[in-house]
């Protein structure tokens, strides 16, 4: 044995690789030295991030975890570039997806329910779910400015919180000043389940397979059948004209003459119109009041008064005479039977359909005129166009979505809903006249549940007023986000020297919704772009580029599970080194993960 062997090497590190246990530690020094809270005194320039509120009724997802890694890895950089970044944290919590779910897990109705029993039961989950998630935020070590509920600037915020709530009453209040509020009467998407009335913005499309059934109708001045094939046939009742393609030359005879309606006995006209395609069933096409966006079009272009078939329930009213009562799809059978007997269907193909679903329930929306409020946003349509310029997009290409959907808006915005767990709509009125009381800005407003703050009409000088019990669509809290996180309640000298907001960095998914609305309400309130850059990213899927969701079990990535095996540093440097999200879909296991985390030392 020679002296070098017996010599012991000591390393001065003893463990190489990353132990996962000292990031707790690591994240409580943060917190006792308040390193990341944001002090509005500084005299760096200021970066500010909307970053979005996620929607806490259900656990933090994977999808979520990493991109919330990628706007703090934008927070630091600029942090450490000689910025004083606001970068807080907010939780979403209006709305119907809690609505949904106490309903389920309480089995309750919500409309049988009284209301403050089931805000009290929606307050339940959320205060559960929200807790959840902002410790698994924590767990990832971002570098947020303040995890508690706080009225300041920086300060973690809810939109559900009274201080929140404020906000979103005071844009309405200013809008109904400049008469960008109306209300009325219009056919509108209506979600028999949820039993409100939703915006276009809140509709899905999904394909499905139906029957489409070709029906005999008789034309009243020549006696001739003729075959009209629809996949609704329990609208029959509201048919109220027959079309075909002006070039069809099957049907040119038809023009001005009437077709006799099976089961009702109604007549309507027969007429053209390059809406009906030849290709499509016989090419000669009934239109129902409603049966879907193109029926609306089409009976307010020829001034036609429609007949409703359906009520608010989702149910068949008096206008469906012996089906009245049953539902969309009972009524569709028995009349399938029904015109069978009587030999009015000719054969029955299965095709499949684009049908407009509600974005939360899932199942087909129907269209019924309701008394609703709308925001004005046709009329400004060149405007936003032009606020879309003065903003920079990551990716560029990107800003593409926004165009589409600013293209596509065709009638004003819906805004009011027939919901519970919401900012209340800010509006009393007169028993004795129905003049509108419309409450100063300043204070959070329950006028379900509160006195109107005003003794007498000035109108009829009477003392009784009547609450609006509607609330808001829940995008219409989520939409003034930056306004809210620059300090507008607070610190106006504040909110205007850093209004636009710095960065918006949000999914495609919600382009249509949250950064649409998000820019109409800064135009009408401040005539500007509400952000200076705005980082659409894409999503995270499983390796077989499947949605992560938690209904598919065999999909779901839980983030908690991940940073209990690996650490939230692994997952952090995961989340920077696979692929680009900001361009394509990003594939997420636990094997990536787990693989990455062998580089940590
Ligand atoms: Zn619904
Ligand atoms: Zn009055």
């Amino acid at each position: 044995m020679t002296s070098k062997e017996k010599r012991v090497y000591k390393p001065k590190l003893k463990e190489k690789r990353w132990d996962p246990k000292i990031e707790p530690v690591i994240f409580q020094k943060w917190q006792e030295e308040k390193i990341y809270e944001f002090n509005k005194e500084c005299e760096k320039p200021i970066f500010s991030i909307d970053t979005p509120p996620p929607y806490v009724n259900t656990p933090v997802h994977i999808g979520q975890a990493y991109t919330y890694v990628w706007m703090d890895i934008f927070a630091r950089y600029k942090r450490m570039t000689g910025y004083n970044v606001l970068f807080p944290l907010g939780l979403d919590k209006n709305g119907l997806p809690v609505e949904v779910q106490a309903e389920k897990i309480f089995g309750i109705s919500m409309h049988e329910t009284p209301r403050e029993e089931f805000i009290e039961k929606c307050k339940q989950i959320l205060r559960e779910s929200g807790d959840q998630s902002v410790n698994t935020f924590k767990r990832l070590g971002l570098s947020c400015n303040s995890w508690v509920l706080e009225h300041k600037i920086g300060g973690r915020y809810e939109t559900d919180d009274p201080e929140y709530r404020r906000l979103t009453q005071e844009t309405f209040i200013e809008f109904w000043k400049k008469g960008l509020i109306y209300e009325d009467e219009k056919t509108t998407n209506y979600c028999p389940v949820c039993g409100t009335t939703i915006s276009d913005a809140e509709v899905e499309y999904k394909e499905e397979e139906t029957d489409l059934n070709y029906i005999k109708f008789k034309v009243k001045e020549s006696g001739e059948d003729i075959i009209i094939a629809t996949t609704r046939p329990e609208l029959l009742c509201s048919c109220r004209i027959v079309i075909f393609n002006p070039e069809d030359e099957r049907y040119l005879h038809l023009k001005g003459k009437h077709a006799i309606v099976p089961i009702y006995g109604h007549e309507v006209p027969i007429e053209s119109h390059p809406y009906a395609k030849p290709e499509f069933g016989s090419g000669l096409v009934m239109i129902c009041s409603f049966g879907d966006y193109s029926d609306v079009r089409i009976l307010r272009e020829l001034g036609i008064e429609p007949i409703y078939a359906i009520d608010e329930k989702g149910r068949m009213n008096q206008n469906a005479g012996k089906y009245q009562g049953l539902t969309v799809e009972e009524a569709r059978k028995k009349i399938i039977q029904d015109l069978k007997a009587e030999g009015k269907i000719v054969k029955t193909e299965r095709i499949r359909q684009r049908r407009p679903i509600c974005w939360r329930s899932k199942n087909p929306i129907e269209f019924v005129p309701m008394k609703e409020y709308y925001l004005k946003q046709v009329e400004f349509k060149d405007e936003i166009f032009r606020i879309a310029d003065e903003m920079n997009f990551f990716a560029p290409e990107s800003k593409q979505i926004l165009i589409d959907w600013i293209n596509s808006v065709g009638i004003d915005w819906v805004i009011s809903r027939r919901r519970f767990y919401g900012t209340e709509i800010p509006l009393w009125y007169c028993e004795g006249c129905g003049y509108i009381y419309v409450p100063k800005p300043g204070r959070y407003y329950q006028p379900w549940r509160e006195k109107a703050p005003i003794e007498k009409c000035p109108k009829c000088g009477s003392t009784k007023f009547r609450g609006e019990d509607r609330t808001f669509d829940t995008w219409f809290d989520s939409s003034t986000s930056e306004v809210y996180i620059l300090g507008y309640l607070w610190d106006k000298e504040f909110f205007k020297k850093n209004f636009p907001c710095s960065l918006r960095p949000q999914g495609k998914e919600i382009v249509r919704n949250w950064l649409y609305f998000t820019m109409l309400k800064a135009l009408l309130l401040f005539g500007k772009a509400p952000f200076r850059n705005v980082w659409i990213h894409m999503h995270v899927v499983d390796e077989e580029g499947r949605k992560i969701s938690k209904s598919r079990p065999e999909t779901w990535i839980d983030p908690q599970e991940v940073i209990n095996r690996f650490g939230a540093e692994a997952f952090r440097i995961w989340s920077g080194l696979e692929g680009n999200i900001t361009r394509g879909d990003i594939r997420c296991s636990f094997e990536r993960i787990e693989g990455t985390s062998k580089f940590l030392t």
